[in-house]
């Protein structure tokens, strides 16, 4: 492959995730865009189909897909002249470090806001995270079929809350029942809306210019509201800037209905044509860029049983550098060791097919037999890793047991499953037998006792343990090391990888701790190093 196909491939990639608070529209739009995606791949073009009204047949298709869209985690599918990779990430309320990990692995995230709700607590959350590596957010305002908020309220409190400038690329026309289109400030034209066609990409019904006379005949009193509101956002908001999206500082808004399927596309074709192909990545030795001809990626999250009909488990591994080809052979970093890799997943709208090449920007799935751990690098020799892809420190423990207590090694084999697979911590302390789990969020106790059961046969219970907080902890002085670990081996542990966890009873034992051995470090996360 010549450096110009490498590049050109590249540049066709768009990797994005979405986030959002629950209930906003996630998987609506997840079907919105694959519905775009595949048709436009089957039918070469949209305009091509005259009717512009797709057979049933389609859309009971996506309906069947409708479950697997919601099992699987990544979906490719081309749009414009681009392949994009949407990263599906967990749906429920607890902020989870799954979560966090997929969005180290993108290049940009959708930003889905309910319009009559505003900004809600987890997209707060969620844009915290991508803040830390500046993502490009593009934003998609949902629901406008409903009673909303006053649109420039909207943008206020996205640019207040989220601390992000806001450039409306469309501005709604109506809202509710009255919601008639959306006018679109770069293209200067009014799409009209038709409702009740939520199933069908919609034939494209556009007047050009806001002084068009047709405007008012099919608007009425609605085109001279419009005609004053796009004055004064002209003067009052932000215009759309490129370099400054690219740093994270202002996003692009776009307003629509998933469930009528209205404005998905606009935002598609602002994705595709401004959101950032592949982008060079941070390693512990140096800049990796997405065109050096040399393979490499990492693995961002492992998960177990995804096709119940396999029953194994599949490491996601973001490609950073280079062209992945069927029966490679890739150095693993962490186990400094060659590994052929027999089958590789790909993941194509759903459907898990085998895999012949892979891109800067692709997901491919790894069977993972236990050597693969979330955060490993694997390359074509050269000894580096990714950095950027965190372990939290839990902040919820309870100790596990198992109410038959012949199946402990059933219990240790599962846990320690979940635990690589980043479902949950496992700590196992050096002085007893315990074991330990750790969660961020509340919900994983539940899924782990429910997993634990389903996949492994073994039925497990709860109790509590007084520990309120962990923290990796590691010194450059091996004297200080033995000496914290003599006084404290009783509040010691080793989590799920083997790394030595100080397990805090309570935060002012923590803060004594930190005071006592200035030599230690006690980090609240923890990356492969
Ligand atoms: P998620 O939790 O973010 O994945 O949200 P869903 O896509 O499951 O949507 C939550 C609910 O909102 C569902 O009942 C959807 O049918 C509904 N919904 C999604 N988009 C729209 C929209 O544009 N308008 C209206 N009225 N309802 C919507």
């Amino acid at each position: 492959m010549t450096d110009f196909e490498l590049e050109s491939e590249v540049a066709k990639r768009r990797t994005f995730a979405i986030i959002s608070h629950p209930d906003a529209g996630k998987t609506t739009i997840t079907e919105k865009v694959i519905l775009y995606g595949k048709l436009i791949k089957k039918a070469g073009t949209v305009k091509g189909k005259k009717s512009g009204v797709y057979a049933t047949s389609d859309w009971m298709e996506m309906e069947k897909e409708r479950g697997i869209s919601v099992t699987t985690s990544v979906m490719q599918f081309p749009y414009a002249d681009c392949l994009v990779n949407l990263l599906d990430t967990p749906g429920h309320a607890d902020f989870s470090e799954d979560t966090y990990r997929t969005l180290t692995a993108v290049d940009s995230c959708l930003m889905v806001i309910d319009a009559a709700k505003g900004v809600e607590e987890r997209t707060v959350k969620l844009m915290e995270v991508t803040r830390l590596r500046d993502t490009p957010i593009i934003t998609f305002i949902n629901k406008m079929d409903r009673d909303i908020r006053d649109p420039i309220d909207l943008l206020d409190e996205v640019e207040r809350v989220l601390n992000i400038a806001c450039a409306p690329i469309t501005w709604p026309v109506g809202s509710g029942k009255e919601f008639k289109g959306v006018y679109h400030l770069l293209r200067d034209e009014t799409i009209l809306y038709q409702s009740g066609q939520g199933h069908t990409i919609q034939p494209i019904r556009v007047i050009k210019g806001l002084n068009n006379p047709e405007l008012k005949i099919r608007l009425g009193y609605y085109a001279d509201e419009l005609r004053e509101q796009i004055t004064l956002l002209k003067g009052a908001s932000h215009s759309f800037d490129l370099s400054e999206f690219l740093a994270g500082r202002l996003t692009p808004v776009f307003f629509g209905t998933a469930l009528g399927n209205f404005g998905v596309d606009h935002m598609l074709d602002g994705l595709t044509a401004w959101a950032p192909p592949p982008q060079p990545r941070k390693t512990n030795k140096r800049l990796v860029s997405p065109i050096e001809s040399a393979f490499s990626g990492f693995v961002f999250k492992i998960q177990a049983n995804m096709d119940p009909k396999h029953r194994d488990r599949i490491a996601f591994m973001r490609v950073c550098s280079g062209r992945f080809a069927k029966g490679m052979k890739l150095h693993h970093v962490r186990l400094n060791k060659d590994v052929l890799v027999p089958q590789v997943l790909s993941f194509m709208a759903g459907e898990r097919d085998h895999l012949e090449e892979a891109y800067p920007g692709d997901i491919i799935g790894l069977h993972n037999h236990g050597t693969i751990q979330i955060g490993d690098t694997f390359t074509c020799g050269e000894q580096f890793h990714f950095v950027g892809i965190p372990n939290f420190a839990p902040e919820l423990f309870q100790r596990i047991r198992l109410r038959d207590p012949l199946k402990q090694k059933q219990l240790l084999k599962g846990l320690m499953q979940l635990a690589e697979e980043g479902a949950v911590q496992l700590f196992r302390p050096e002085q007893n037998n315990d074991l330990i789990v750790g969660a961020v969020g509340v919900l994983q106790f539940d899924m782990v006792v429910h997993r634990l059961m389903v996949e492994y046969g073994v039925d497990a219970i709860y109790e509590p343990v007084k520990i309120v907080t962990a923290r990796w902890v590691y010194s450059e002085n091996p004297r200080a090391m033995q000496q914290f670990i003599q006084k404290n081996n009783s509040a010691l542990a080793l989590d799920g990888n083997g790394n030595l966890t100080y397990l805090a009873p309570t935060q002012a034992s923590l803060q004594l701790m930190i005071e006592r051995f200035p030599d230690i470090h006690f980090a609240k996360t923890r990356e492969q190093r």
